[in-house]
């Protein structure tokens, strides 16, 4: 029997049925690739409305160096006019191509919703909410001891079409319990820790030598600039599948009480996801196969407050995630009735890549349908 040939409307439809047969986007997607980077407690009101206008006229409690110099220069970095040029000047990438070509969940003032389900509001629990889909009460501290839940990375690893293929690079050392390195088999290089799994390129010589010998401020976590670089020399030896990227430079300084450190910070890790970005679109093996996930692991305080976060900050749960990818629907900046939690994003990066962790492990958060395409 001849088959007829489909009219477009009938593929359509099709498609729309493959991906609603079983409540699961598992239709087959372009992405081959995830690459996930997380910003330690980046506040969502920073991201959507950039520098802050009461923070950025004192930069403290505890503004570093010279005030008035420090204020001059951060004014003209990131002080505009209006709430749309000020985060177009702190976080350019994010509100060209990401807003442009991906999407973006978070925005309280348009009435969109993203936040953990922890209700803990601190680092381990909302790195391992978003990294194995569960808000576990066992995971109630930030002392570094193995997960004793699978990240989907590892569930990832597991799969002969990944195996090999996943790696992980964090300033923070307590990755390497969130990643469970003794268990997971796969590559986690965590704050000074040298790296010595991949090629030893001159870069990555340069970069073990200034791990050991630059200067350190916090005894567990490094300045972004070496889990960064040290990811990217991975990228282009190993090239893997799936890559996870943790930032810490805008939590440290947030603690810290300088308000001008934590805007750089946020403002480098912008500059690292064009730089990430433009690499992986020049190398066959991810241009237009490669979803890019961004998300901070909890939220801030408000006013004074901004500093901090925790429990007793109920506002610090509230977040905000970006996708970037050939299959999410350029949908820009997401607005009222929109609501995602950490929870959703391990099943969302595993569906992009084709696999169903929601269903092999139910208690996680269910995949967001509208970055998955093919609705
Ligand atoms: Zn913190």
């Amino acid at each position: 029997m001849r088959i007829r040939q489909l009219t477009g409307a009938a593929v359509l439809s099709a498609l729309a049925f493959v991906s609603y047969s079983h409540g699961q986007a598992l239709t087959e997607h372009k992405t081959r690739n995830v690459v996930v980077v997380m910003m330690d407690g980046m506040r969502w009101e920073d991201i959507f409305r950039g520098a802050d206008p009461a923070l950025i006229k004192t930069l403290g409690p505890k503004a570093l160096g010279d005030a008035e110099e420090r204020r001059a220069l951060s004014q003209k970095l990131y002080w505009r006019a209006t709430a749309q040029e000020r985060r177009d000047a702190l976080m350019p990438f994010l509100w060209s191509t990401v807003a442009r070509e991906g999407q973006l969940f978070g925005n309280r003032d348009l009435g969109s919703d993203s936040h953990v389900i922890n209700g803990l509001n601190f680092s381990y629990p909302g790195y391992s909410e978003t990294l194995t889909g569960i808000a576990d009460p066992r995971i109630h501290s930030n002392d570094n001891i193995p997960n004793p839940n699978v990240t989907v990375f590892e569930w990832l690893n597991r799969k002969p079409e990944f195996a090999g293929k996943v790696g992980a690079f964090g300033a923070w050392q307590v990755f390497e319990g969130i990643f469970n390195r003794q268990r997971c088999g796969f590559p986690v290089n965590a704050a000074y820790e040298l790296f010595h799994d991949t090629d030893e390129t001159d870069a990555l010589k340069l970069l073990n030598d200034l791990k050991s010998e630059n200067v350190r401020i916090w005894p567990d976590e490094s300045f972004d600039p070496m889990p960064f670089h040290t990811a990217v020399e991975f990228l282009k030896s190993n090239k893997p599948r799936l890559l996870f990227i943790g930032l810490g430079e805008t939590d440290d300084w947030a603690h810290g009480g300088s308000y001008a450190e934590y805007l750089n910070a946020a403002h480098l890790g912008d500059r690292y996801l064009k730089t990430l970005w433009d690499l992986m679109q020049s190398m066959p093996e991810y241009h237009g196969t490669t979803t890019l996930i961004v998300l901070p692991d909890h939220g801030r305080g408000l006013g004074a407050k901004w500093t901090s976060h925790g429990q007793k900050i109920p506002e610090s749960r509230e977040t905000w995630m970006a996708f970037l990818g050939p299959d999410t629907p350029a949908l820009g900046e997401r607005g009222r009735g929109t609501v995602v939690t950490e929870s959703q994003v391990a099943a969302t990066l595993a569906a992009l890549l084709g696999q169903d962790y929601h269903a092999d492990m139910p208690q996680t958060g269910a995949p967001i349908a509208d970055v998955l395409g093919a609705r």
